[in-house]
């Protein structure tokens, strides 16, 4: 069995713990403290092969966090989140994307390279349940994961669409690595 360490970036709001426990049990609270930065464990079954996931749900980007910086700097896969309805947090992928070459102990120069794909991502549009809020149309979001050359997907914690999809996705690419 194999130990991966998840990390789930993005803005503020976007949806991050929500795609966590939607993932991990299967809920959509509507609510979650915005502040809190937890770090869970699951273990599972993907294309016949065992896993052990250990998932950092972050927040509150701005302040300093030892436990973030450890992750992202040890981190084998990450998820890049923005909501498909805010502009701002989809400009804020890049952002977290290039924190992830700066801070990861691997030796990768330039993240604009090809090899920027060694590190396993997964970007992902969520909210994508309030199209008549949508800012951010598919197609952009496409662009942008075929220029990183990640996959992409749109999802909704609230409705359940692609959120196992974009977790197996992430699994199979650290595989790889
Ligand atoms: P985080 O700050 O990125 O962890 O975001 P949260 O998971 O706390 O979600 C922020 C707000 O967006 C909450 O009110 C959630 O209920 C809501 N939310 C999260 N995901 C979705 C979704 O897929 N669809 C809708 N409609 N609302 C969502
Ligand atoms: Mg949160």
């Amino acid at each position: 069995s194999s130990n991966f360490k998840q990390v789930v970036l993005g803005g503020g709001a976007v949806g991050k713990s929500s795609i966590t426990m939607m993932f991990l049990q299967n809920k959509f609270i509507s609510e979650y403290d915005p502040t809190i930065e937890e770090a869970y464990r699951k273990s599972l079954v993907v294309d016949d092969e065992a896993v052990t996931l250990d998932i950092l749900d972050t927040a509150g980007q701005e302040e300093y966090s030892s436990l973030r910086e450890q992750y992202i700097r040890t981190g084998d896969c990450f998820f890049l989140v923005y909501s498909i309805a805010s502009k701002e947090s989809f400009k804020e992928c890049n952002l977290f994307r290039d924190k992830i070459y700066q801070t990861q102990d691997r030796n990768l120069a330039d993240c604009n390279s090809p090899e920027s794909q060694i590190i396993p991502m997964v970007l992902i549009g969520n909210k994508c349940d309030l199209e008549e809020m949508r800012v951010v149309p598919t197609l952009e979001g496409r662009e942008l994961a075929k220029q990183w050359g990640i996959p992409f997907f749109e999802t909704s914690a609230k409705e359940k669409i692609n959120i196992d999809e974009c977790f197996y996705e992430l699994i199979r690419l650290a595989r790889r690595y």
